[in-house]
């Protein structure tokens, strides 16, 4: 991944690049985000900026050896380290002491096809997604093992520890005693949602990056093209088209199919809504270049322009940021999509 690629945190690729190049960066980083905030992506550029072999003033070149394999994510010197917990897919003595590197063909499928993913994303990507992920003491002895090698290729041996916070005691102890008296040439960078639940005395160890929260227009980039799309516009196109027609009851089964969602994935859905019903907005106002639509969404959303009447969009988007710090509050889910129903219905 180069800098280049990465959506949003402008000033933060040329901070990097500055530290390298200045010599004052440090042996850990601790990167910390919002929910897929883009922090992963941040340190796997800076990670093949540092074993870039023909680096540019700004960036990694791309296209020598190391950069390759970088971008493939197989660099040898390039290690991964997430939560993760007992799946059905592994063997039972797997199951016993499950370590990042069983789930690592799927953990590259995902960052691959999404550096941005969320806690939830990569739990779904690896089959344990009605689980939540640990990093145990077996992960951590892995680390140990993994870096009293040599560096294979590379300049650094560069460890990305997704979501630190999820290492039990025993596992951070461990990390602890490598942060104190780190491996010659190695770098750690860790991403956080939650900095607070490390141990003070890793987090004292880190050089600290708060990451800046996508905007709203970065958000839509980054999430362009997600495979959920489908099931999203299906939910949105019901609960408009049952709003119009004053079918309530027709209301009903959408609500709790939000409800039952994940909270990220609420949240998800709810930009997902406020991004179709802009697009409605602009089809009704004659902009459709701007709207961008894609095949599967044109017909429909050209169809509701024509019926929506133009005090709907305002109401729309307050409903739907009600419903988003609700959800940040953490408002019984039924409750939150019910008042969101009706009060697009009440708009329609
Ligand atoms: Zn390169």
């Amino acid at each position: 991944m180069r800098f280049s690629e990465i959506i949003g945190n402008e000033a933060l690729k040329a901070s990097l690049v500055r530290m390298v190049q200045g010599n004052r960066l440090g042996h850990a980083i601790l990167f910390t985000e919002e929910n897929g905030g883009g922090a992963f992506a941040f340190a796997l550029a800076l990670a093949q900026y540092v074993n870039c072999k023909e680096p540019a003033a700004d960036d990694s070149c791309g296209v020598c050896s190391s950069c390759h394999k970088y971008q493939k994510l197989i660099h040898p010197d390039l290690h991964f380290v997430f939560p993760v917990s007992a799946s059905t897919a592994l063997s039972e003595s797997e199951k016993k002491g499950p370590i990042s590197d069983y789930f690592l063909p799927a953990f590259r499928e995902l960052a691959l096809a999404n550096p941005y993913f969320t806690e939830q994303q990569l739990y779904d990507a690896i089959g344990i997604e009605n689980k939540s992920g640990l990093i145990s003491v077996n992960e951590a002895r892995r680390i140990f093992e993994k870096l009293s090698l040599r560096a294979a290729e590379g300049q650094w041996k560069t460890m990305i520890i997704f979501l630190p916070e999820k290492m039990n005691l025993d596992a951070a102890n461990k990390l602890l005693k490598l942060l104190e008296e780190p491996p010659q040439g190695t770098l750690f960078l860790l991403v956080s949602h939650n900095p607070e639940r490390l141990l003070p005395t890793i987090r004292s160890r880190c050089q600290p990056i708060r990451l800046l929260p996508l905007s709203r227009e970065e958000r839509h980039r980054v999430e362009g093209d997600r495979t959920d799309d489908a099931e999203f516009r299906e939910i949105a196109r019901s609960l408009l088209q049952a709003g119009l027609d004053k079918r309530i009851a027709d209301l009903f089964p959408q609500w709790e199919m939000l409800a039952d969602l994940g909270r990220e994935k609420q949240r998800e859905w709810c930009l997902y809504m406020e991004n179709y019903i802009r697009k409605i907005y602009l089809v009704a106002g004659g902009l459709d270049e701007l709207a961008d639509l894609s095949s599967q969404e044109a017909a429909t959303v050209r169809d509701f322009a024509a019926k929506i009447k133009p005090t709907f969009y305002e109401k729309a988007f307050v409903a739907l940021e009600g419903t988003l710090s609700a959800i940040g509050s953490n408002v019984n889910p039924k409750l939150t999509f019910c008042d969101l129903a009706d009060r697009l219905l009440l708009a329609l």
